[in-house]
């Protein structure tokens, strides 16, 4: 292994000369924010999606919140999620001004233990708000079937999983709503940005004003008149807009992701094959995974045996990063963080499952221009924790 290698980082976006000439084309056109390539983008998420609508936003965080304001919460409603995800899940059940309750996960896979969601549901609870964890689809006919016998609503938290496929299906392509995020790190970028699916036109209808300051240009209030600048306030809206200089980008990702995601499974297969037998860490397992699903193999992220290798896993994020390697942290257990114990109660021993992954877990390097001697170069480097 040359010491000279370059610095390999746990997740890099692939942006081709076409996006790049795009983002050029949206500056010189005049026009940056939203316009006509976030519409053109919308369309394209539609048609990716077979969804009656998607629309763009400032990123997935806001399309969570926006989404949990138009459920129009009440103090003391509840919302369960699951304990291992990262904090803007969370963070957006307090901010839409609700509860958040957690569910423990399955350590294997790291999605959160549909056997254990019922126990959870209260008179208060409103809505469920599962993660596909690393881009494994949870047990969506689980969650549903519970979701209608208990009146709730499920909004996904997709932020791991466009291109991810249940019983056959896309995610985003059915059930309630589903947010996909497009952060530089996940499995297409615009930079910064997010999509909210649903097929609910309420929820559409509000998420149009939410996500820029509450304008209404519709012809029916007393203001508005199509073909003019006039328009109305409907309600305290937020800026969470999306720009055509991240849809120059998103109108060339889009098409791509197939070809990102299958990569990214070739890679993920390969890691699974040559790090089963490794004793430093344990893998994702599927075997208790009893329904047909593709992964979007978002992160590669194994359990360190810290034990085995007599080192903490800050020592390992030391020693892989002075062998050039790059890891990631997804996720530390945001129950365990001050703010949610304070503020929550939430305490060390209520979610034993996702404590585990939040001490041990690594995020190994996972993108599709990553070439098979740069993976080879972190599977030995892992071997080598051992020695
Ligand atoms: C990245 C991420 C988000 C937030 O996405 P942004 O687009 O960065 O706001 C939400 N939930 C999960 C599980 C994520 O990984």
């Amino acid at each position: 292994m040359p010491d000279d290698a370059p610095f390999l980082p746990f997740a890099k976006p692939s942006i081709s000369p076409e996006a790049i000439a795009e983002v050029v084309a949206c500056l010189e056109s005049g026009w940056i924010t939203t316009g006509p390539r976030s519409q053109k983008f919308e369309g394209m998420l539609r048609e990716f999606f077979h969804a009656p609508s998607a629309q763009c936003c400032s990123s997935a965080t806001a399309g969570l919140h926006m989404a949990l304001l138009t459920l129009d919460l009440q103090p003391g409603d509840e919302v369960i999620t699951t304990a291992m995800t990262f904090v803007a899940t969370l963070n957006t059940i307090v901010l839409a001004g609700s509860k958040p309750v957690l569910v423990d996960v399955d350590p294997a896979t790291g999605n959160l233990d549909v056997n254990q969601l019922e126990e959870a549901i209260t008179m208060k609870t409103r809505a469920i708000m599962p993660v596909h964890f690393a881009g494994l689809p949870v047990d969506l006919d689980a969650v549903y079937a519970l979701a209608e016998r208990h009146e709730l609503r499920v909004i996904e938290d997709c932020a791991h999983a466009i291109g991810a496929e249940y019983r056959g299906q896309r995610l985003g392509s059915f059930g309630d709503t589903q947010v996909f995020s497009f952060h530089p790190n996940k499995n297409m970028t615009t930079g910064e940005g997010g999509v909210v699916v649903t097929r609910d036109d309420q929820m559409v209808a509000a998420i149009e004003k939410l996500r820029f300051h509450g304008i209404d240009r519709s012809a029916e209030n007393e203001f508005g008149q199509p073909g003019t600048a006039r328009y109305d306030i409907a309600l305290a809206g937020y800026k969470f807009n999306f720009m055509d200089l991240q849809a120059a980008l998103g109108i060339h990702q889009l098409p791509a992701l197939e070809g990102f995601n299958t990569r990214r499974c070739e890679l993920a297969e390969r890691y699974l094959h040559e790090l089963v037998d490794c004793p430093a860490v344990t893998i994702p397992n599927f075997d208790g995974v009893n329904y047909p699903y593709r992964h979007a193999w978002h992160l590669f992220a194994p359990r360190l045996n810290l034990d085995t290798i007599g080192m903490s896993r800050d020592a390992v994020t030391v020693a892989l990063k002075t062998k050039g390697i790059g890891s990631g942290l997804h996720y530390q257990a945001p129950h365990l963080s001050t703010y949610y114990r304070d503020e929550w109660g939430f305490k060390r021993g209520q979610f034993p499952g996702a404590e585990d992954l939040s001490d041990r877990i690594i995020s190994l390097p996972l993108f599709p221009d990553m070439t098979n001697a740069d993976q080879d170069r972190v599977i030995a480097a892992v071997r080598e924790l051992i020695d």
